[in-house]
């Protein structure tokens, strides 16, 4: 593959940090992630986020925009791919954004 620019690299970045500033304000506050891990804070231990209420949660926001709920969760894709390394990128799409469609 392609090395990515820099600047590239750059605005996803800043897209990603400010997807991760928005979710706190869509989630009220809970079942937000526990990072670096990606771990619900509220479900059961160990839970994987997005969580079942969290889905339902990110769904309700953006209602019939499935594409806007897509491309939110794909911004927090390039977040997650950088803090959860030994994880396929593969499954990392079927956990965060697949679930979208
Ligand atoms: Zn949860």
């Amino acid at each position: 593959m392609a090395e990515t620019p820099t600047t590239v690299r750059a605005a996803r970045a800043i897209q990603a940090e400010r997807s991760m500033s928005a979710l706190n304000r869509r989630m009220n506050g809970e079942h937000l992630p526990r990072r670096p891990q990606w771990q619900c804070q509220m479900c059961e231990p160990d839970t994987p986020w997005p969580c079942h209420p969290a889905r339902v949660h990110l769904a309700e926001a953006y209602g019939r925009d499935r594409i806007g709920l897509s491309m939110y969760v794909g911004g927090l894709l390039f977040i997650v791919a950088m803090e959860l390394p030994d994880v396929a990128p593969a499954e990392l799409y079927e956990r965060f954004v697949a679930w979208t469609r």
